[in-house]
This record gives C-alpha cells, sequence and structure tokens, in this order.
C-alpha cells in the first residue's frame, strides 16, 4: 500500500489521525494533515483504509501496490 495525501484539499479535520496515528499527524500551525508513514505495515493498513473513508475532504488516496 502507498498512501498519498493532498495538502490542498485538506481542510484539518483531524479524522485521519484519530484512525491511525502511526501514519498521519497533523501540522501544528494549521492542523493541516503530515503523512508519516507512505508505506505502512500490513498491520497499520485497515486503519489507514478507516482514515481515508472517514476523511471529509477526500485527501487520502491509497494506491495499491
Ligand atoms: S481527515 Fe482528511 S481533512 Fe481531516 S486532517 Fe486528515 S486528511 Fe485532512
Amino acid at each position: 500500500m502507498l498512501v498519498h495525501i493532498d495538502q490542498d484539499k485538506c481542510c484539518g479535520a483531524g479524522h485521519c489521525v484519530l484512525a491511525a496515528p502511526e501514519v498521519f499527524d497533523q501540522r501544528d500551525e494549521d492542523g493541516i494533515v503530515v503523512l508519516l508513514d507512505a508505506r505502512p505495515p500490513a498491520e497499520l493498513q485497515q486503519a489507514v483504509r478507516e482514515a481515508a473513508d472517514v476523511c471529509p475532504a477526500a485527501a487520502i488516496r491509497l494506491e495499491m501496490v
């Protein structure tokens, strides 16, 4: 799995961080998403899918590689 984020779409809602804090973080100054791990290990991939599903801005795209 390869994770892509679009910081221009992100509205800083933070749902992704709640779902998968090992993979997503938010910038201190404005809450915009920061990607911590673009290739999460297998045990985190379900949480990453949930993060993409709950993102209200569709700012997380998952590529299965
Ligand atoms: S859930 Fe989506 S909009 Fe919210 S911080 Fe994460 S990427 Fe940004």
